[in-house]
Protein backbone atom coordinates (compact mmCIF):
# COMPACT_ATOMS: atom_id res chain seq x y z
CA UNK A 1 0.00 0.00 0.00
CA UNK A 2 1.44 3.70 -0.62
CA UNK A 3 0.10 6.75 0.31
CA UNK A 4 0.41 9.97 -1.86
CA UNK A 5 2.13 12.64 0.11
CA UNK A 6 -0.49 15.23 -1.17
CA UNK A 7 -3.27 13.03 0.10
CA UNK A 8 -1.37 13.94 3.83
CA UNK A 9 -3.63 17.56 4.76
CA UNK A 10 -1.38 19.96 5.96
CA UNK A 11 -4.11 20.81 8.43
CA UNK A 12 -5.59 17.81 9.69
CA UNK A 13 -2.80 15.06 8.72
CA UNK A 14 -3.69 11.72 7.63
CA UNK A 15 -5.18 8.83 9.22
CA UNK A 16 -3.97 5.06 8.44
CA UNK A 17 -5.36 1.76 8.99
CA UNK A 18 -4.67 -1.20 6.89
CA UNK A 19 -5.13 -4.82 7.69
CA UNK A 20 -3.24 -7.34 4.91
CA UNK A 21 -4.28 -10.36 3.54
CA UNK A 22 -3.07 -13.21 4.93
CA UNK A 23 0.60 -13.51 5.01
CA UNK A 24 1.00 -10.08 3.52
CA UNK A 25 3.74 -8.24 2.77
CA UNK A 26 6.00 -10.79 2.33
CA UNK A 27 9.31 -10.49 4.62
CA UNK A 28 12.82 -10.44 3.07
CA UNK A 29 13.90 -12.64 5.22
CA UNK A 30 13.40 -16.00 3.74
CA UNK A 31 13.32 -17.89 7.34
CA UNK A 32 10.59 -16.55 8.58
CA UNK A 33 6.82 -15.84 7.04
CA UNK A 34 4.02 -13.77 8.26
CA UNK A 35 0.97 -15.52 10.33
CA UNK A 36 -2.24 -14.01 10.52
CA UNK A 37 -3.03 -10.54 8.91
CA UNK A 38 -1.06 -7.81 10.07
CA UNK A 39 -2.23 -4.43 10.96
CA UNK A 40 -0.86 -1.20 10.60
CA UNK A 41 -2.24 1.87 12.34
CA UNK A 42 -0.30 5.06 11.64
CA UNK A 43 -1.05 8.95 11.76
CA UNK A 44 0.85 10.98 8.88
CA UNK A 45 1.91 14.81 9.41
CA UNK A 46 2.97 16.97 6.70
CA UNK A 47 4.76 19.74 6.61
CA UNK A 48 5.54 21.13 2.70
CA UNK A 49 7.23 17.88 1.37
CA UNK A 50 8.60 16.77 4.83
CA UNK A 51 6.22 14.06 6.59
CA UNK A 52 6.03 12.29 10.16
CA UNK A 53 4.59 9.10 10.04
CA UNK A 54 4.34 7.41 13.46
CA UNK A 55 2.00 4.40 14.46
CA UNK A 56 1.91 0.64 15.53
CA UNK A 57 2.23 -2.62 13.27
CA UNK A 58 0.64 -5.73 15.17
CA UNK A 59 1.37 -9.28 13.38
CA UNK A 60 2.26 -12.34 13.98
CA UNK A 61 6.06 -13.52 13.06
CA UNK A 62 6.38 -17.98 12.33
CA UNK A 63 9.09 -19.44 11.67
CA UNK A 64 10.96 -23.10 12.72
CA UNK A 65 12.61 -23.81 16.04
CA UNK A 66 16.80 -24.26 14.80
CA UNK A 67 16.84 -26.57 17.24
CA UNK A 68 13.72 -28.49 17.35
CA UNK A 69 12.59 -28.03 14.04
CA UNK A 70 8.82 -26.87 15.50
CA UNK A 71 6.68 -23.86 14.35
CA UNK A 72 7.34 -21.02 16.47
CA UNK A 73 4.61 -17.84 16.57
CA UNK A 74 6.35 -14.77 17.70
CA UNK A 75 3.52 -11.30 18.03
CA UNK A 76 5.00 -7.97 17.05
CA UNK A 77 3.16 -5.01 18.50
CA UNK A 78 6.32 -2.47 17.40
CA UNK A 79 5.40 1.13 17.86
CA UNK A 80 7.78 3.37 14.91
CA UNK A 81 8.14 6.97 14.72
CA UNK A 82 9.31 8.16 11.46
CA UNK A 83 10.59 11.66 9.60
CA UNK A 84 10.31 11.42 5.95
CA UNK A 85 11.82 13.94 2.84
CA UNK A 86 11.45 13.66 -0.92
CA UNK A 87 14.89 11.68 -2.08
CA UNK A 88 14.79 14.65 -4.99
CA UNK A 89 16.08 16.66 -2.12
CA UNK A 90 19.42 19.05 -2.71
CA UNK A 91 22.18 17.74 -0.85
CA UNK A 92 21.94 20.98 1.07
CA UNK A 93 19.20 20.71 3.23
CA UNK A 94 19.97 17.61 4.46
CA UNK A 95 21.69 19.02 7.21
CA UNK A 96 19.29 21.30 7.92
CA UNK A 97 16.62 18.87 8.26
CA UNK A 98 18.95 17.01 10.68
CA UNK A 99 19.30 20.01 12.47
CA UNK A 100 15.84 20.69 13.51
CA UNK A 101 14.40 17.04 13.73
CA UNK A 102 16.93 16.02 16.17
CA UNK A 103 17.56 12.27 16.67
CA UNK A 104 14.94 11.43 14.27
CA UNK A 105 15.96 9.01 11.59
CA UNK A 106 15.39 10.39 8.27
CA UNK A 107 13.66 8.18 5.72
CA UNK A 108 13.81 9.30 2.17
CA UNK A 109 10.13 8.99 -0.53
CA UNK A 110 10.06 8.68 -3.94
CA UNK A 111 7.64 9.70 -6.82
CA UNK A 112 5.91 11.72 -3.76
CA UNK A 113 4.33 8.70 -2.38
CA UNK A 114 5.87 6.68 0.54
CA UNK A 115 5.10 2.61 0.51
CA UNK A 116 3.91 1.86 3.77
CA UNK A 117 4.69 -1.81 2.79
CA UNK A 118 7.80 -1.19 2.89
CA UNK A 119 7.76 0.52 6.85
CA UNK A 120 5.68 -2.91 7.81
CA UNK A 121 8.23 -4.92 6.56
CA UNK A 122 11.13 -3.10 7.91
CA UNK A 123 9.28 -2.69 11.31
CA UNK A 124 8.87 -6.14 11.49
CA UNK A 125 12.43 -7.52 10.58
CA UNK A 126 14.05 -4.80 13.55
CA UNK A 127 12.03 -7.08 15.72
CA UNK A 128 12.88 -10.38 14.38
CA UNK A 129 15.15 -12.46 17.43
CA UNK A 130 18.94 -13.11 16.55
CA UNK A 131 18.19 -16.87 17.87
CA UNK A 132 15.39 -18.87 16.21
CA UNK A 133 14.37 -21.11 19.04
CA UNK A 134 11.18 -21.84 20.73
CA UNK A 135 12.64 -21.11 23.66
CA UNK A 136 16.13 -20.51 25.62
CA UNK A 137 15.69 -23.99 26.90
CA UNK A 138 14.51 -26.57 23.72
CA UNK A 139 16.50 -29.68 23.67
CA UNK A 140 16.47 -30.16 20.31
CA UNK A 141 16.30 -33.31 18.47
CA UNK A 142 17.97 -36.42 19.01
CA UNK A 143 20.86 -36.63 17.31
CA UNK A 144 20.98 -40.38 16.94
CA UNK A 145 17.01 -41.02 16.62
CA UNK A 146 15.71 -37.58 15.98
CA UNK A 147 12.81 -37.48 18.34
CA UNK A 148 11.94 -33.64 19.68
CA UNK A 149 13.57 -34.20 23.27
CA UNK A 150 11.02 -31.72 24.45
CA UNK A 151 8.44 -34.31 24.01
CA UNK A 152 10.11 -37.41 24.15
CA UNK A 153 12.18 -39.28 26.58
CA UNK A 154 14.41 -41.24 24.14
CA UNK A 155 16.48 -44.08 25.32
CA UNK A 156 19.82 -43.32 23.39
CA UNK A 157 20.54 -40.26 25.78
CA UNK A 158 22.33 -43.17 28.11
CA UNK A 159 25.33 -43.63 25.63
CA UNK A 160 25.87 -40.10 25.34
CA UNK A 161 28.26 -39.13 28.23
CA UNK A 162 28.60 -35.93 29.31
CA UNK A 163 32.12 -34.87 29.12
CA UNK A 164 31.84 -34.10 32.88
CA UNK A 165 31.20 -37.17 34.11
CA UNK A 166 33.44 -39.37 31.89
CA UNK A 167 36.68 -36.87 33.48
CA UNK A 168 34.60 -37.95 37.11
CA UNK A 169 35.04 -41.68 35.80
CA UNK A 170 38.27 -41.59 34.91
CA UNK A 171 39.19 -39.97 38.55
CA UNK A 172 37.28 -43.31 40.20
CA UNK A 173 39.26 -45.92 37.43
ZN1 LIG B 1 12.82 -25.83 19.81
ZN1 LIG C 1 17.09 -40.70 20.67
Amino acid sequence: MRIQVSQISEEDGLRIEHKYPEGQPELDSPDHEIAGQPVVIAFAERGGAKVELSGTIEATIRFNCDRCLEPVALNVDEHFDLFYIPSSQPEGSKDETELTEGDLTVSFYTDGAIDIDDVVREQIELELPMSKLCGEQCRGLCPQCGSNRNQVKCSCLTTAVDPRFAALRDLNA
